[in-house]
């Protein structure tokens, strides 16, 4: 495999700190910010710490995982050397031209936006880039689904809790043999060719379910994995008929390693249907819905939120429940995308922490 990474001139590495953005072409260092923190005033020194966390990272042989790296013109969140596993830098195909106008207050400058599901990008507003805890504190979830996890804590059904949105959805599993009690005590299950992707058989693996009031269960999008080290994903949605078939659209969750599948750090790159979307660990003062802390987020090339995952207390006072939040108005097909895709890294998680954490051998 070719490594032509480190030379990448949209890539920000250690040793290469400048970078060309592939959407508006700006030349020059970024604007570097730390996500794993909510003190304000700690983003005064963000570029001291930057050059700081280098200068040890060069002597580690690596880049802080808790930081990333905007372009200082337009906003574009770039590819750094800790997400560079995930093989997906941007594409000329993820780049639409700029339909603002520099003389339209508001615009983005630039002769390219990288698409998006939340529409064009606005112009740059320096402190929303660098207060990064701070952003989402307005954002008030338009959909809610209740997320029940099953087996290996792979999630098996959501359920709305919007009730203008009457949908549920569950996943079946046809690449993992049904449970049998001794797969209780198999921690390494995910790992074996009790599942049909370490045997190498095509899928679909996984597959996401929809059901509606009135209409029968519909299968909606799929999850395709491989084997052994190869830990790339495809997910699946249907694109119509064709000779008297359904057909399938790929949209790929690269990975040229396991690293990819790291949700902490610099988090997971997915190229999907509308545009490059990233799942990351942010620590965010609050979503205006009480969503705060430590939370799994969906963010588009410009860092804004598309989706988070969010631990809460049930509203019967009964325990805890994970719930599906999705702050901006999207078309049924993608929250099938957007499901698919979380149990893909629920998914590649589970199957990393059963490499390492219960390897026995
Ligand atoms: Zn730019």
């Amino acid at each position: 495999m070719a490594s032509p990474t480190r030379k990448d001139a949209q890539v920000v590495s250690v040793d290469n700190p400048v970078t060309r953005c592939p959407a508006c072409g700006h030349q020059g260092g970024p604007h570097v910010v730390s996500v794993a923190s909510t003190s304000s005033g700690l983003n005064i020194f963000v570029f001291c710490l930057f050059m700081a966390v280098c200068a040890c990272c060069l002597l580690g042989g690596g880049m802080d995982s808790s930081l990333a790296f905007f372009c200082q013109r337009c906003g574009l969140r770039l590819v750094s050397e800790r997400n560079i596993h995930s093989r997906v830098t941007y594409d000329p195909s993820d780049l639409t031209p700029n339909e603002g106008t520099s003389d339209k207050r508001g615009a983005v400058p630039g002769a390219h936006v990288v698409k998006s599901p939340v529409g064009l990008p606005v112009a740059v507003d320096k402190d929303w880039i660098i207060n990064a805890g701070r952003r989402f504190t307005n954002m008030r979830p338009l959909k809610k689904l209740d997320i029940e996890k099953g087996r290996y804590k792979i999630p098996c059904s959501f359920t709305s809790l919007t009730p203008e949105f009457p949908a549920s959805y569950t996943i079946e599993m046809p690449g993992m043999a049904p449970e049998q009690p001794a797969d209780k005590k198999e921690l390494q299950y995910l790992q074996s060719d009790k599942c049909s992707w370490n045997r190498h058989q095509p899928g679909p693996h996984f597959q996401v379910f929809m059901q509606c009031k009135g209409i029968k269960s519909l299968e909606v999008a799929q999850v395709h994995l491989r084997g052994g080290t190869l830990w790339g994903v495809d997910i699946k949605m249907p694109g119509g008929e064709g000779a008297g078939r359904k057909t399938w659209n790929t949209y790929q969750m690269q990975a040229a390693d396991e690293i990819a599948w790291s949700i902490s750090g610099a988090g997971v790159v997915w190229h999907s249907s509308q545009g490059v979307l990233l799942w990351n660990l942010r620590k965010i003062d609050s979503d205006g819905d009480g969503a705060k802390g430590r939370i799994l987020c969906l963010l588009d090339a410009y860092d804004r939120l598309v989706a988070v995952i969010w631990k809460t207390k049930r509203p019967d006072g009964n325990g805890k429940m994970w719930e599906l939040r999705i702050y901006i108005d999207i078309s049924g097909e993608f929250l099938d995308e957007i499901i698919a895709s979380y149990v893909a890294v629920r998914v590649q998680a589970e199957r990393i922490v059963q490499e390492h954490i219960h390897d026995s051998s």
